[in-house]
């Protein structure tokens, strides 16, 4: 199955996230079947971070959002787990630091947008602007609804510079995210994840759906899709990030740069005395 024609949010088409099954696993039956595939998946995420580093002409956006509790957390852990640090970064958006705030909302996702030979994950991201701040209605709606365009335009920006845009929708329902909260609650190790507004924010469900709908949207294009991601379960959720992601990568024409050098004149002037001492010490090893 392609996922990503699967979960893709047509550019121009209405998104109904009431339409979509939070809980779907295709053909997939068991986390422990899906395994194989989904370690695949990662492999080549990995080899193919290992070529864009060293390729060092494109790089990779990819943005996650979601509800509390949908999985963020988790597919960077699970997903981006074997990229190499050298090359690879993680952005958290929180609430706008004062610096941040005396800015246009685009400059902390400018700032941090991946450079050439980098791949970027953004947890959370400049969407927050057209989401927490719509629904708790933190700028008037003739601010937060020319936002869409401005989106579109500085995505544009960052795909005509070389950068690859991803996003993801992560789709829990109220149901399993109160399970996961309630599961949180009883491990103390994650006693630290909780916070009373997690719970309060779920009075603003049907909001937040009508905000993640229009943004989805009115901004999946070509150039930065978003993809619907069914997230109730967190291999599947895993195994279709990672597919989407392999496959776009692989779609990039990434290859090593050509070697800079004569590697037969390095071999003579810089390892031929290597060499012949190393078959000296066998020599005298005998
Ligand atoms: P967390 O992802 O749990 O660390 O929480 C980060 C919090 O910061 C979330 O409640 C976000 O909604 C909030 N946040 C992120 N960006 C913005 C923004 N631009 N304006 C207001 N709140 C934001
Ligand atoms: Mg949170």
């Amino acid at each position: 199955m392609d996922y990503r024609k699967k979960f893709l949010v047509e550019p121009g088409a209405k998104v109904r996230l009431s339409k979509i099954d939070a809980s779907y696993t295709g053909e997939h039956e068991t986390h422990e079947k899906a395994l194989p595939e989904n370690q695949a998946h990662v492999e080549r995420m990995d080899k193919l971070q290992y070529l864009l580093y060293a390729d060092g002409n494109q790089s990779l956006l990819v943005v996650l959002q979601a509800l509390d509790a949908a999985g963020k957390d988790g597919v960077i852990r699970h997903v981006f787990s074997g990229m190499n640090p050298q090359g690879t970064s993680v952005f958290g958006f929180k609430h706008p630091s004062k610096e941040e705030a005396d800015h246009d909302f685009l400059w902390r996702a400018h700032l941090r947008a991946p450079g050439k030979g980098e791949v970027v994950v953004f947890n959370r991201s400049h969407y927050e602007d057209v989401l927490v701040v719509r629904v708790h209605k933190l700028v008037p709606r003739s601010v937060w609804s020319k936002r869409y365009e401005q989106i579109n335009a500085f995505e544009t920006t960052l795909s005509r510079a070389g950068t690859t845009i991803l996003k993801f929708f992560l789709h829990i329902s109220p149901e399993e995210q109160l399970a996961r909260f309630k599961q949180r609650l009883d491990d103390p190790s994650r006693h630290w994840k909780i916070s009373e507004s997690d719970y309060s924010e779920r009075k603003l469900w049907p909001q937040y759906v009508e905000a993640y709908e229009t943004a989805m949207a009115l901004t999946s294009t070509k150039r930065a899709p978003w993809y619907v991601i069914p997230a109730n379960h967190k291999w599947f959720r895993n195994l279709a990030v990672s597919q989407i992601i392999a496959d776009t990568m692989d779609e990039m024409g990434l290859k090593l740069p050509p070697t800079r050098v004569n590697l037969p004149d390095i071999r003579r002037k810089y390892h031929a005395a290597e060499q012949s001492k190393t078959r000296v010490g066998k020599r005298s090893l005998k």
